[in-house]
């Protein structure tokens, strides 16, 4: 019987293995070079007792070579991933956005449809959740915790100290080829278009997407929102108003959108909001 009130919220390797914790070890796996290389971990660390299980949301709108770079994955773990997708919306983002916006500030509606509520649906109170979240993501990891302390978390690449680097080349190394995305530069491996880009994202999107560019451009107009805004003024910047030249991918901020993006996502739009209006207070009273 586990003891709900004595399990860590921030789980360690070793207090799991030592107290021979029954719960089930839940690895997200997302198609990313980062959650391939922690799910390999815990499968080679977790003794035969315990229920270990691959789990990925899939997203229809990821790029197809995902399915590819997926099945190698389950060569290299010796085991399937069990693939769940929300089939209200078929799996897709832009059957999310017929209901909703693409992105709000508290978030995007695609993550918590797509991502958050399958997970919910999958998981079970006292699982072990296992992240790739990489040395450098540290802070990350630590606002995940403070939104969710109702949830058991490994991250084994952050215990180890392996950085997003070294898990693009340990998936070399193992004789995986990257995802195409990481191939043609793109910083992540989430959906081909994605709303949380910025205009140098877009833009690249433009070159190497032009259907996809066009079809989100399409979606905005009929819609009436956008999903770039202008930096500025925060007024709406139609994807086909963007100046091809505008924005650098390299100095936007990572795209996230894990399965437990939503949550984190709703707190530090919170705390910038608190500081914008700090700010402006701060302005005001001088
Ligand atoms: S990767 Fe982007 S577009 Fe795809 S589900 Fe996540 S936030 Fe939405």
């Amino acid at each position: 019987m586990v003891d709900l009130f004595h399990l860590p919220n921030k789980v360690t390797l070793n207090n799991m293995l030592e107290k021979n914790m029954k719960n089930r070890i839940v690895c997200w796996f997302s198609c990313g070079a980062a959650s391939a290389v922690a799910t390999k971990m815990m499968i080679a660390k977790s003794n035969d007792n315990q229920e270990l299980v691959i789990a990925y949301c899939e997203v229809e709108e990821e790029h197809p070579d995902n399915k590819r770079f997926l099945k190698e994955c389950e060569i290299w773990f010796g085991q399937k991933i069990i693939i769940l997708r929300n089939e209200y919306y078929k799996g897709s983002i832009y059957n999310v956005f017929e209901s909703n916006y693409m992105r709000t500030p508290a978030g995007s509606p695609c993550t918590r449809a797509l991502k958050k509520q399958v997970r919910q649906k999958f998981q079970k109170i006292d699982d072990v959740h296992v992240f790739g979240y990489t040395a450098e993501e540290e802070n990350r990891l630590n606002n995940f915790i403070d939104a969710n302390n109702e949830i058991d978390v490994y991250s084994p690449l952050i215990d180890r100290c392996i950085s997003k680097e070294n898990c693009l080349s340990m998936i070399e190394n193992a004789g995986i080829e990257l995802p195409t995305m990481y191939k043609q530069g793109y910083p992540h491996n989430n959906c081909v278009g994605c709303v949380k880009g910025g205009m140098g994202y877009w833009n690249k999107i433009r070159v190497d997407y032009p259907e996809t560019f066009n079809r989100m451009a399409k979606l905005e107009r009929r819609k009436g929102y956008t999903v770039l805004k202008e930096p500025k003024t925060g007024k709406p910047l139609f994807l086909d108003d963007l100046d091809p030249n505008r924005g650098r991918m390299s100095e936007e901020p990572n795209i996230e959108c894990g399965i437990f993006c939503h949550a984190e996502e709703q707190i530090y739009n919170a705390v910038r909001l608190i500081k914008e209006r700090m700010g402006r207070y701060t302005i005001a009273a001088l």
